[in-house]
């Protein structure tokens, strides 16, 4: 079984768990590796977000902003945590970041500045928000929009997906068909969208996960089992990871997702290699390996 994870959350985000607690129960697994992969949710505009007013209220909208500056200042301290733990660690310990892709040209320099600043080990994409029309939205604010909108909306959630994967800025990218985590974009006329993201995700050479979070809703992980068939087609490799935002979510569901994967044809899953020029695990890209 899988040793590792490189998408979890920690306490000062949205996870529910410090780094040394995290970092225990990996051991607890007896795994070689954990990586730390905080949200980086930067947009000029997030504060007027629709969703922005419940997180305020629910209290977790410390994820969310619309400064680097405050982002970078987060994550050094973070990243502190991290070297310090590397100290004492036996397993090895990666620094990612979750980024939320946006397209807007200030957005990307701002963001080379601060990934050129913080030295991240690998970045995962991912695409909680769709920009249209100056605003904003969320999966929450998909469910409550009209048929008309929600397909429209969707429509640019994969453009987005598309965007973020041509970015060239990703290890990996994060849960690609989101959007069904409220009932969205499951129907037969969608494969078009996933298939030409699938394609372009080929193109660029980036990974694709498979998250099992989302079997705590008793179903099929990121993505589903269409997408999967498509990734099987394409023979893109795969990399299965937890998204835990607790210690107990660590390595959930890893089994069951791999056999899923296995039966729709999936063949190559992602392991972590370490560049042999510096001690330093920078590349996971070229963490292959064939049918493991
Ligand atoms: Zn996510
Ligand atoms: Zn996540």
């Amino acid at each position: 079984m899988q040793k590792f994870s490189l998408h979890t959350h920690t306490i000062g985000f949205d996870g529910r768990n410090t780094e040394a607690e995290m970092l225990a129960r990996a051991e607890e697994l007896g795994w070689s590796h954990i990586g730390f992969s905080n949200h980086f949710i930067v947009h000029r505009a997030i504060k007027e977000a629709p969703m922005y007013q419940y997180a305020v209220k629910g209290n977790y909208h410390n994820i969310y902003s619309s400064s680097f500056d405050e982002v970078i200042a987060k994550f050094e301290e973070h990243y502190k945590k991290i070297d310090e733990l590397k100290k004492e660690s036996d397993i090895k310990i990666l620094k990612g970041m979750e980024v939320d892709f946006f397209a807007y040209p200030e957005w990307r320099e701002n963001f080379e500045k601060a990934r050129a600043h913080l030295k991240p080990d690998y970045l995962i994409g991912a695409a909680h928000f769709i920009e249209h029309n100056n605003t904003l939205y969320n999966s929450h604010d998909l469910k409550a929009s009209s048929k008309a909108e929600q397909n429209q909306l969707l429509y640019r959630y994969w453009q987005n997906e598309r965007a973020a994967a041509q970015s060239g800025l990703f290890t990996f990218m994060a849960h690609l068909d989101l959007m069904k985590k409220v009932g969205l974009g499951i129907e037969p006329e969608w494969a078009e969208e996933e298939r030409k993201t699938i394609a372009t995700i080929k193109n660029v050479g980036v990974l694709v996960e498979l998250n099992t979070s989302y079997f705590k809703f008793g179903n099929e992980p990121y993505p589903g089992q269409r997408i999967m068939k498509m990734l099987a087609q394409e023979n893109i490799p795969v990399l299965i990871s937890d998204d835990a935002h607790a210690a107990s979510q660590l390595g959930g569901n890893f089994a069951i997702a791999k056999e899923m994967a296995k039966n729709c044809g999936i063949t190559r899953f992602a392991e972590i290699a370490e560049s042999k020029e510096n001690n330093n695990i920078r590349i996971p890209i070229n963490m292959l390996s064939k049918n493991r």
